[in-house]
């Protein structure tokens, strides 16, 4: 078979994970992402460019492991591969995350490809902003999307994640009408998007796509440690990580309207 070197950046190979589509799945990080939250839980997935992280608490400063690499599809194939009797007793496969996988769509179009020549099952976790030909094509060879929905009202999506949610909609629509497995996800932040008024503004969004089932989960600071090393200042150091006992009455909202919501 000829070899395939298309390379890509990605900051990550996560094996064994069980939270990022059905079975036991390898979860390949994107580097470089088109939205900028101030809660993400990944900075270091944001700037396409490879990275040296630092802590400036020591002294002289100690650098850490370069994060980014540039790798091509036939090594990531081989790696993810390894597993492949686990994607079977589970029923699991690939994933590709991020930051932001269409954001490299020759990459993710070629590493899909080359999946599925090996029957893997394949999932994309995404924010959806991309545009309509890339998100199609690469839609082709993609067995379930894990899609983002970060604020239901435009102007406020725009103010948090610094581009519009216009195309991020259309773009799931567009997938739940080609019969495509779609979860929609809705990462729920205080002062952001979790107030009550704010889940009947995301019920009205998932009806007009046609979705009728969403993922919420609930804000954590997982990322803190990694916006000091990256020398970027983190606007929600102070916030309160969310339960999901704490969400009860936002979840009771869309199940009123008949939209499976579950943690
Ligand atoms: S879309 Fe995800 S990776 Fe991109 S900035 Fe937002 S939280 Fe971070």
């Amino acid at each position: 078979m000829e070899k395939n070197c298309q390379l890509g950046t990605i900051f990550n190979i996560q094996k064994f994970s069980l939270d990022d589509g059905p079975g036991i799945r390898t979860v390949v990080f994107f580097k470089g992402c088109p939205l900028r939250c101030a809660w993400c839980a990944n900075p270091e997935s944001q700037s396409p460019q490879l990275e040296i992280p630092w802590d400036k608490r020591k002294a002289p400063p100690h650098f850490l492991k370069l994060k980014g690499e540039r790798k091509n599809v036939d090594d990531i194939v081989r790696l993810v591969m390894q597993d492949e009797p686990f994607y079977q007793k589970s029923g699991g496969g690939v994933t590709l995350s991020g930051g932001e996988p269409m954001l490299q769509p020759e990459f993710a179009l070629a590493l899909l490809q080359a999946c599925k020549e090996k029957r893997l099952h394949t999932a994309m976790e995404t924010t959806g902003f991309a545009p309509p030909d890339t998100f199609r094509r690469l839609l082709e060879h993609l067995d379930l999307l894990l899609f983002d929905i970060k604020h239901w009202d435009e102007g406020k999506h725009r103010e948090y994640t610094g581009v519009s949610n216009l195309p991020i909609l259309a773009n799931m629509k567009y997938a739940l009408q080609q019969g495509k497995e779609v979860l929609p996800r809705l990462p729920v932040i205080p002062g952001v998007n979790a107030g009550l008024e704010d889940a009947k503004g995301f019920v009205l969004r998932l009806r007009e796509v046609g979705a009728n089932q969403v993922q919420l989960l609930p804000f954590h600071q997982f990322g803190e440690n990694k916006y000091h090393l990256l020398g970027k200042s983190y606007a929600f150091k102070n916030v309160k990580t969310l339960h999901p006992k704490e969400l009860e009455e936002y979840r009771q909202i869309f199940l009123a309207a008949r939209i499976e919501a579950f943690f």
